[in-house]
């Protein structure tokens, strides 16, 4: 099963994507995830991604899109895949059904979490991401059981640099500029599949379930 997640910015693309790796044990591929590590391990990568990243912009294609297509190759996402923030643009998606096309494969669903602009600043202001395992709660709607503590592995939370209101805003323009395009994309190619996202964490996921079985 290879399934994409799209939604705005703090949608719950990476909550919900979390929860269908564990269930159906397939790898969950955050393209932020691993531009983050590379920023914490001070890769060349994650030097240049932090630039775009910091104002709230897309890093650019040519940096993703190679990233995104080996980890697809491995073994570990023989049986499927989630993909959380990739693709973000027309060319990335794109580049992946031609990636995929080769090798005879194609992705199966694309997932829209649907939440109004309204809410994303909320949503985002709240959230706190762990710095070791990259878990994400928020202080209202997903506290963890200790304040500040990840639940799965005790790592430290903070609010990430790029969920300031300011940046916020920048990377929800970005988001109705050049990612909206691909509900679209994937509404013509008949495996779009939307989900509200307004509703609690778990009947956002009894939904995608439901369209998954
Ligand atoms: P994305 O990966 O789309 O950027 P996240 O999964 O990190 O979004 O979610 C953004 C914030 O909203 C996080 O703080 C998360 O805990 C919270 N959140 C996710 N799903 C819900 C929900 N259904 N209701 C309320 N808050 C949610
Ligand atoms: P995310 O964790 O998905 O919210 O991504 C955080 C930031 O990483 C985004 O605001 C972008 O700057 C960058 N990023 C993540 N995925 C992509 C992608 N597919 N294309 C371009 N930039 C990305």
């Amino acid at each position: 099963m290879k399934i994409i997640m799209l939604g705005a910015p703090g949608a719950g693309k990476g909550t919900q994507a979390k929860l269908i790796a564990e269930k159906y044990n397939i790898p969950h591929i955050s393209t932020g995830d691993i531009f983050r590590a590379n920023i914490k391990e001070g890769t060349e990568l994650g030097k240049k991604a932090k630039t775009y990243m910091d104002k709230g912009e897309l890093v650019p294609d040519e940096l993703v899109v190679d990233l995104v297509v080996d980890r697809v190759a491995k073994d570990d996402a023989k049986n499927g895949y989630v993909l959380d923030g990739f693709p973000r643009t027309i060319p990335q998606a794109e580049a992946l059904d031609a990636a995929l096309a080769k090798l005879g494969d194609k992705v199966d669903y694309a997932i829209d979490v649907d939440v109004p602009d309204e809410n994303i600043i909320n949503r985002m202001s709240g959230r706190r991401a762990c710095v070791a395992c990259g878990g994400t709660y928020h202080i209202v709607h997903i506290p963890t059981k200790v304040e500040g503590i990840c639940d799965a592995c005790g790592g430290e939370l903070i609010l990430r640099d790029d969920d300031k209101p300011e940046t916020v805003k920048k990377r929800l323009d970005v988001y109705h500029e050049q990612t909206q395009p691909l509900i679209d994309y994937y509404t013509e190619k008949e495996i779009l599949k939307t989900v509200d996202g307004t509703v609690d964490m778990m009947d956002v996921f009894a939904s995608i379930v439901n369209i998954l079985s």
